[in-house]
């Protein structure tokens, strides 16, 4: 397996990959991870994604919490008496939701640990290497890389590939996919400096401040770190260190703050989606698929639920455990996925800055709901049904998140669900469950069913491993075998059995 891409969407597949057994290389042309804080609300959901490859405490020990009470401050400037607090992005109290709380890790804390952990679980991760060309075959994907450092080029053969590459994804362009949405709505400079702003601060508390006079965004982090995002002219050129500090002191409402200028990334607030997001061997994920507004905070979230979605699909298949075709539904579920984010993203931005040149376009069709359904009542339940599912009513069907429920203080109904399928049922089920696993070999665990798990009666769940509900029975039956054989064969999951193994 080949990942192109060693930020947020790509360390985050590295991991996943490397936490099922997946042999894969990655590379990354910078030398190291980014400076730039850019994502920083972990959403419970992607907690849940780290918790079930074992990495959700070392997430929490690189935590940037300090600056998180509070929500989003707006205010002409930092120094100005008035403030009006922005609806909040994270609810706090979704303890009957998931066994993991929300964290706030900025992506430049985040990055590292998704690197160490996926390097220590085997994955083979190169940073300051770069992907030149590929070519896909029926077989296999072949790439060409360079290392920057040692300045030699070589070839990677795999087989699929990650395209992680970002917003401007050089491997989707290179198979044409085109993207469709509104486009770039601004296009916006982040600067990271230091300086102390107590002075204006006051000792109001918020995770980011919008910053009317100027348009800037500040973002605080502990110890004097901040990063500011204003809007910004590519055609201006790149400005000078006293162009963004004159800048700083703007929306810091104090001329005499003195600012040490640390780095500057120009970057584009966008809404796209990618007309496809697998082609052949070649799957798109995070910003390469989608890019949405930072408003709400749900792209890199998203990203990290698409590398999800598809590593224990590549795991299933490249075990020989499920047809290929188990990885057509990648597309067909994260996809829609992304749009309707990206809606509520788009529809957040809008009420939000009523001001910017996407508010005067068409109106969106989209009504806001709360951020925590949207990350956790998305679902691969298809076309009719609203975009996202009440999170505090778990359905149980197909197609949407398996319920928490605690099992003791600590562990969840949740952590029995990682690398296999697993059915939850009484006895007869069980007992079909395991023989089907030892004879047809394919990667299946059994639990009895507890109260919370949905399972009705005599009726059974079938989990996947990224907990999501894969199929389910609530009629009592004579032939718990071939019932359950039967609806593994029409998940496309076990024709392994006949034809793989
Ligand atoms: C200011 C800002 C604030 C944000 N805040 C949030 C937030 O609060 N919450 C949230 O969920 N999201 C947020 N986001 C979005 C989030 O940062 C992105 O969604 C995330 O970085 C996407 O990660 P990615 O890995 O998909 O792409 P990128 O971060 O763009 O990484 C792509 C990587 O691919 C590498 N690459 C490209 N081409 C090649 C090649 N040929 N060979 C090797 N390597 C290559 C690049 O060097 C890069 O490191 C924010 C974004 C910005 C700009």
């Amino acid at each position: 397996m080949l990942v192109v891409g060693g930020s947020l969407t790509g360390l985050s597949a590295a991991l996943f990959l490397a936490h099922h057994g997946v042999r894969c290389v990655l590379v990354e042309r910078h030398l190291d991870t980014s400076p730039h804080f850019r994502f920083r609300g972990i959403a419970a959901r992607s907690m849940e994604c780290f918790r079930g490859v074992g990495i959700e405490a070392a997430v929490r020990a690189a935590s940037t919490q300090d600056q998180r009470a509070g929500g989003v401050a707006r205010m002409a400037n930092l120094a100005a008496a008035d403030v009006a607090w922005l609806p909040t992005p994270w609810e706090d109290d979704i303890a009957g939701l998931s066994p993991c709380a929300q964290e706030t890790c900025d992506q430049d804390q985040l990055e590292p640990v998704l690197r160490r952990e996926a390097i220590r679980r085997g994955a083979d991760v190169r940073f300051g290497t770069e992907l030149l060309e590929f070519h896909q075959d029926a077989d296999a994907v072949h790439a060409v890389v360079r290392d920057r450092t040692a300045e030699k080029r070589y070839q990677i053969r795999a087989s699929y590939l990650i395209a992680a590459d970002g917003v401007h994804s050089p491997v989707r362009e290179a198979l044409g996919i085109g993207r469709t949405g509104p486009g770039v709505l601004e296009d916006r400079m982040s600067v990271l400096f230091r300086t102390d702003l107590d002075a204006a601060v006051r000792g109001r508390r918020f995770t980011a401040c919008v910053v009317d006079d100027i348009a800037a965004t500040l973002v605080p982090r502990a110890g004097g770190a901040w990063m500011m995002t204003v809007p910004f002219d590519p055609r201006a050129g790149a400005g000078t260190g006293s162009h963004w500090a004159g800048l700083v002191r703007a929306a810091s409402g104090r001329q005499d703050a003195v600012v040490e200028l640390v780095d500057t990334l120009s970057w584009q607030c966008a809404a796209l989606l990618a007309d496809r997001f697998h082609d052949g061997r070649v799957f798109l994920v995070g910003d390469a698929a989608h890019v949405m507004p930072p408003t709400g905070g749900f792209g890199g979230n998203t990203g990290i639920h698409d590398a999800f979605n598809l590593a224990w699909k590549l795991s299933f298949v490249t075990r020989g455990a499920a047809p290929p075709a188990l990885l057509d539904s990648y597309e067909r579920e994260c996809r829609p996925v992304a749009q309707h984010t990206m809606d509520q993203a788009l529809a957040r931005h809008r009420r939000w800055f009523p001001a910017t040149a996407y508010a005067t376009g068409p109106a969106p069709d989209t009504t806001i709901v709360d951020d925590n359904t949207v990350m956790f009542g998305y679902h691969y339940r298809g076309p009719g049904h609203p975009p996202f599912d009440e999170p505090a009513r778990p359905t149980g069907l197909p197609g949407t998140r398996a319920p928490h429920a605690p099992l003791d203080e600590h562990l969840s109904t949740l952590d029995r669900f990682g690398c296999d399928l697993v059915l939850l049922g009484a006895d007869p089920w069980r007992v079909a469950a395991a023989r089907i696993s030892t004879e047809d070999r394919i990667p299946l665990r059994d639990h009895s069913a507890r109260t919370g798990d949905g399972v009705t009666g005599a009726g059974a769940v079938l989990v996947r491993p990224d907990g999501f509900i894969a199929w389910r029975c609530d009629a009592a039956v004579d032939d718990h075998t071939s019932v359950l054989r039967g609806a593994l064969d029409d998940l496309g999951l076990v024709t392994a059995r006949m034809t793989y193994r």
